[in-house]
């Protein structure tokens, strides 16, 4: 499978390319050139093991390793998942079900992708002989997956920087206590944007990027949403055969990851009547999705904290989809909105989709309201999902983090604490961090010191 620029900027690039890459030279995200049907056998036989079900979706668009090597690596990259189904769906009611996917090693969604991310850097290493420093900003749950995806690999260093004092204790903990030499927290002096703007800095200048040899962590590497379409289709296969047709996904959403991968598997036609866009207060997709208008606002910090963004990176993809993969018109978009902070999208209510919007006291409602109805604890962004839910239909919420990893909300909302073990152990370890200025340079000169 080839490789396209959703800007049209840059020559089509192979699986591996788009991988190595993240963003594309011209500015733009890379998407399949072609989205290949799922083979007709997927959705009729029994529902397939994950790992199985991975292989079979992943080498739809990986020509690059043969069979034997991509059954390795997705083996490696789900194996030591906690629950044996990977993602399973529970039933809640009648018409809804709740699709589990916080059994990886962090305890949210993130791990899906960025277990793979992992395997694949390592191969990489492996096939060209070069080892890697892998550089990334994170406001909590990417970092924390991104480390547990290469804690121990071997030729790759990880350096994360983080804003200090201002993620929740269990994020900072699953960055610091993983006891791996390679991995290098970093707590930076100021806000989310101070460290990101360190690591923009070090990726945007050539000469840094090639010496200190950088390789991102990027949340819109293709890679990552491919990995999760596989557990849409897994969630529909868990279905009971009767409740197969019209059915909803409510997705909680800040970039738009992964909804576009559960939109980008419909297209390959897995049956789905309804993607709900659950956004929390920073509700640009919730605007976009009810005008027609995407515009640009400040971010306030909500009890969903990985939903805080003021722009949906991932969007861009869907964008380009809408223009019927018109790279012209979607790079003149990108540039209207980039320099005027809002644009209007035509005919935007054309396709399969729907919003909701979440204040902080909807997300303590709605987990005071799914434990009383259902007895199940849902986390904040996972409350997103469960905001105006149409009961006639069969609905699929992504439960996208474990309750245990956001105590004091889960707490105020139903007084009393949900524990889950891997973080009780967590508590009583030591972390790990490293002080460095809040600067490039010095930033620069750690990494020298600290290379793989
Ligand atoms: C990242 C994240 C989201 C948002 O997912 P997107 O792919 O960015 O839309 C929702 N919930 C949790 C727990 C997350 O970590």
């Amino acid at each position: 499978m080839q490789f396209v620029s959703t800007r049209g900027g840059t020559e089509p690039v192979g699986f591996q390319k788009a991988f190595a890459s993240g963003l594309a030279p011209d500015g733009g995200l890379y998407v399949p050139k072609n989205l290949p049907l799922l083979p007709s056998d997927l959705l009729i036989d029994e529902a397939l093991p994950y790992p199985a079900l991975a292989w079979d979706i992943l080498g739809l668009f990986d020509d690059d390793h043969d069979t034997d090597h991509l059954v390795e690596i997705v083996d490696k990259s789900y194996g030591d998942f906690s629950d044996s189904m990977s993602a399973p769906l529970t039933q809640l009611a009648e018409n809804l079900f709740i699709l589990e996917l916080f059994h990886g090693p962090t305890l949210a969604f993130k791990d899906f992708g960025l277990q793979l991310v992992g395997n694949l850097f390592e191969d990489q290493i492996e096939r060209t002989g070069e080892t890697i420093n892998v550089l990334g900003a994170t406001s909590g749950d990417t970092g924390s997956a991104a480390v547990h995806g290469l804690a121990g690999q071997k030729g790759v260093n990880v350096f994360i920087l983080y804003p200090k004092g201002r993620i929740s204790d269990l994020q900072e903990r699953q960055m610091t206590c993983t006891d791996a030499e390679n991995i290098f927290p970093i707590p930076i002096e100021g806000t989310f944007d101070d460290a990101q703007a360190i690591v923009k800095e070090l990726m945007g200048d050539l000469e840094a990027k090639e010496k200190l040899r950088l390789s991102a962590v990027n949340s819109i590497n293709i890679v990552r949403v491919l990995a999760q379409a596989v557990y849409y289709v897994h969630a529909y296969m868990q279905l009971p055969p009767d409740r197969r047709d019209d059915v909803n996904f409510v997705v909680p959403t800040g970039n738009f990851g992964n909804i576009f991968a559960g939109w980008m598997v419909h297209q390959m036609g897995l049956p789905v009547d309804r993607f709900v866009v659950a956004t929390n207060q920073n509700d640009i997709l919730y605007r976009l999705f009810t005008t027609g208008k995407y515009e640009i606002e400040d971010v306030h910090p909500s009890r969903a904290p990985s939903m805080d963004i003021q722009v949906a990176s991932n969007f861009e993809r869907f964008l380009y989809y809408h223009n019927e993969k018109n790279a012209d018109a979607t790079l003149a978009q990108m540039a209207q909105f980039m320099s005027e902070g809002s644009i209007e999208i035509p005919n935007f209510n054309a396709s399969n989709f729907s919003a909701t919007h979440s204040s902080d006291e909807d997300i303590i409602e709605n987990i005071k309201r799914v434990k009383e109805d259902y007895d199940y604890v849902v986390d904040p962004h996972t409350a997103c999902g469960f905001q105006d839910i149409d009961p006639d239909v069969t609905t699929i919420v992504l439960a996208t983090a474990h309750p245990a990893k956001f105590p004091k909300t889960i707490k105020k909302a139903i007084g009393e604490e949900v524990t889950d073990e891997s973080l009780e152990r967590l508590k009583k370890k030591k972390k790990k961090t490293f002080s460095v200025d809040a600067n490039a340079a010095a930033v620069r000169e750690f990494i020298e010191k600290h290379s793989a």
